[in-house]
């Protein structure tokens, strides 16, 4: 009876110890960056950041937004637009006012 030595399993080689792999955008993140539920290396099979899973969620809500109806989108983008244009003479006049 050797002492056959335990470990050295296949393993999936992850960056750095506590850092993971985005398998949408490729990125290598801090896990903070990940959802919790995604924490554990072993369920990585879904491992995208927040960022990618905020992006996807955002796409489905648009995709769902047409499926209403083409010009609902069209309408939302424009509410969208005067929006952004709103923000950014806001922070024009909060730059400009200090
Ligand atoms: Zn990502």
């Amino acid at each position: 009876m050797g002492g056959s030595k335990k470990g050295r399993r296949h393993k999936t080689v992850y960056p750095d110890e506590g850092k993971r792999r985005c398998s949408n955008c490729t990125r290598v993140l801090p896990i903070e960056e990940f959802y919790a539920r995604n924490k554990r290396p072993e369920e990585g099979h879904s491992s995208w950041c927040r960022e990618c899973v905020i992006a996807r969620m955002r796409k489905n809500r648009l995709k769902k937004r047409l499926a209403e109806g083409r010009e609902k989108l069209v309408e939302w983008i424009g509410e969208l637009k005067r929006e952004l244009k709103e923000a950014k003479q806001i922070l024009e006049e909060h730059d400009s006012g200090g």
